[in-house]
């Protein structure tokens, strides 16, 4: 079998040692004589592996001990609503950024349920660049500030993120978790969906400080409540099992390549390669985002016309390569060079567009 070298935005790919390790043992779990997946989420071997998991989450990703570290599902959407339904009172105001698809989404739903400010506004420059985090000041009054990390869509990362004092800062980072070392103490709450670089979709990983559930809003119905998820440890209901184990799995795989560093130096090169060739051929290649928020996870590039960028994307196809086609709602090119990506993979992919420039240019 050859496997494809896979650019696709989420799910995407995973590592190649984790999937054996799932077929391994997807039958027989450590010899107990049933699977991952068909055992009970209460003790036992789930529990044991659920626990490791969070321990790795909190080695690996640093995170002090006054946060609540746990998975939901739901996706990362659900948090859309949920953020604003815990933190955003009668009386505050929510600090929103607009920067593209996924920090729109989530101001759409936040104004639906309480008082917002927009802080910043990405649509003039069609959502191609970010508010210099020393800009960022929350309002009179505010809940928490809220920022996307990195916008899969339009390729833009926050490189530094904003210091809010005292007001809570919260990010949706979905796309570049464990992509890079963060400090977590600098924020209220980090969440994501783990289907871009952590594992399988159906799990939600959410960390949360403690003194935040003090500010919740506490009249909820039980789901909707971060305080029960809290205390429950994630566990209130019947947690996505197979995307957590899995997720342990892609944590085993970090630790062995160096960690949120690795991820980082790995993260670095890749996509340096990708817009080293971007900017050799500036006659046949274009960025259109602006070169100080690149991201180092998805790649967003134009070719000088659609018909092109339609043959690119047949024949990278042929060549093997998926996921290159840019989203539906902004057209051209992407590639998402997610951790588990092997820089083999984007050698492939920059020999491919350099030939692809020679004989189309
Ligand atoms: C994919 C993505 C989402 C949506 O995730 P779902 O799990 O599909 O709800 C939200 N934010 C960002 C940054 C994403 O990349």
């Amino acid at each position: 079998m050859t496997r494809k070298l896979n650019f696709f935005a989420g799910p995407s790919t995973l590592p190649m040692e984790v999937l054996e390790e799932v077929q391994r043992q997807i039958v027989d779990y450590n010899g107990k004589g049933l699977s991952m997946i068909e055992a009970s989420h209460r003790g036992g071997m789930f529990e044991d592996m659920y626990d490791e998991c969070l321990a790795d989450l909190h080695q690996i990703m640093g995170i002090p001990e006054n946060y609540d570290v746990f998975f939901l599902g739901g996706g990362a959407t659900l948090q859309f609503t949920m953020i604003p339904t815990n933190f955003l009172l009668p009386g505050k105001v929510a600090d929103y950024c607009k920067t593209g698809t996924w920090a729109n989404k989530a101001c759409a739903d936040a104004q639906k349920l309480g008082k917002v400010n927009v802080y910043f506004d990405g649509t003039d420059s069609k959502f191609t660049t970010l508010p210099d985090p020393k800009s960022v000041k929350p309002s009179k009054d505010s809940a928490y500030v809220y920022l996307c990390s990195n916008e899969t869509i339009g390729g833009i990362e926050w490189q530094d993120f904003p210091d809010t004092g005292d007001v809570p800062l919260i990010a949706d980072m979905s796309s570049d978790l464990l992509s890079r070392p963060v400090d977590v103490s600098k924020f209220a709450m980090i969440y994501g969906g783990v289907q871009k670089n952590l594992g399988p979709a159906g799990a939600t990983l959410l960390i949360i400080r403690h003194d935040m559930l003090d500010k919740r809003n506490t009249n909820l119905t039980a789901y909707m409540d971060y305080g029960l998820h809290a205390k429950e440890k994630g566990l209130y209901n019947t947690p996505p099992v197979f995307s957590i184990w899995v997720v342990k799995l892609v944590l085993e795989w970090i630790k062995r390549n160096g960690g949120a560093e690795g991820m980082l130096k790995r993260a670095q090169k890749k996509s340096s390669m990708i817009y080293n060739v971007i900017d050799t051929d500036k006659d046949f290649f274009r960025s259109p985002v602006d070169p100080r928020y690149r991201s180092r996870m998805n790649v967003v590039f134009r070719l000088p016309n659609e018909e092109l960028e339609a043959k690119f994307v047949e024949e990278s196809k042929a060549a093997g390569m998926l996921g290159l086609k840019g989203h539906r709602s902004v057209g051209g090119l992407r590639a998402s060079i997610y951790n588990a990506l092997p820089e083999e993979a984007v050698a492939t992919l920059c020999d491919f567009m350099k030939d692809f420039a020679k004989k189309n240019g």
